[in-house]
């Protein structure tokens, strides 16, 4: 696997406290994922990489929560809507990335779903599938031509942002240990990497992109000390 980090940006996911233990919509060892992220964010900006974090943000009253419509509860499902518990509220302590996050290496929060009558699981598209996020232009302006995704969760927002990358013709890299998945309904997590791998999206683990960083340094120092005898 090659990186080349001026074509390439890392994409961490809604690492918020409430889809990490604790919070109201926790994803079971969601807060596993920071770790293997915080460690590529590192090894991605100390070579000049973008990194860039999403964030639920949803107004009080969100379409999503079950809480906004009477007589239904988390986990019922309004038209095509999945309802939720309260989540992510704007300004609330659950909205916040969590604590271990390492946001120094983030340049760039791309918050989503801030609208009461629209949700979003995608970076790039909200779920009507046609309201941007502004994410697609922003990369596409830089030249990015690789995205690697990590994050919560691996069956919604991390899905969905990977099929959108996929679909507007971005590389999409999925971090095989910094996703956790919600699990519901039954089945999803494995739906969502049949769809990933049908789309084209490729699986790797942390420790693999890293890698795939150094041996492009390695082959960039080579080809310059190589260049030196010759002159
Ligand atoms: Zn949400």
């Amino acid at each position: 696997m090659t990186i080349d980090i001026a074509r390439t940006t890392l994409i961490e996911i809604d690492i918020q406290n409430d889809f990490c233990p604790g919070g109201t919509l926790a994803v079971d060892r969601g807060d596993e994922v920071i770790g293997p992220l915080n460690a590529l964010a590192d090894g991605f900006t100390r070579r000049g990489g973008r990194v860039i974090a999403t964030a639920d943000w949803h107004p009080a009253g969100h379409i999503s929560f079950a809480s906004s419509h009477a007589g239904r509860k988390a986990g019922d499902v309004l038209d095509t809507q999945v309802l939720w518990p309260d989540h992510c509220v704007q300004g609330s302590s659950g909205a916040d990335f969590h604590k271990a996050l390492d946001l120094k290496s983030v340049n760039l929060i791309i918050r989503k779903g801030f609208r009461k009558n629209l949700d979003s699981y995608s970076a790039f598209f909200e779920n009507d599938r046609k309201t941007p996020t502004g994410l697609e232009g922003y990369l596409k302006f830089l030249g990015i031509e690789t995205v690697i995704l990590g994050g919560l969760a691996t069956d919604y927002c991390v899905l969905y942002s990977a099929l959108d990358a996929a679909a507007i013709g971005l590389r999409t890299i999925v971090l095989t240990d910094a996703m956790r998945g919600v699990g519901f309904p039954e089945g999803s997590v494995e739906r969502a990497f049949k769809s990933m791998h049908d789309a084209g999206v490729i699986l790797a683990s942390s420790v693999e992109v890293l890698a795939g960083i150094h041996s492009l340094l390695t082959t960039d120092s080579t080809d310059r000390r190589r260049g030196e005898r010759r002159i």
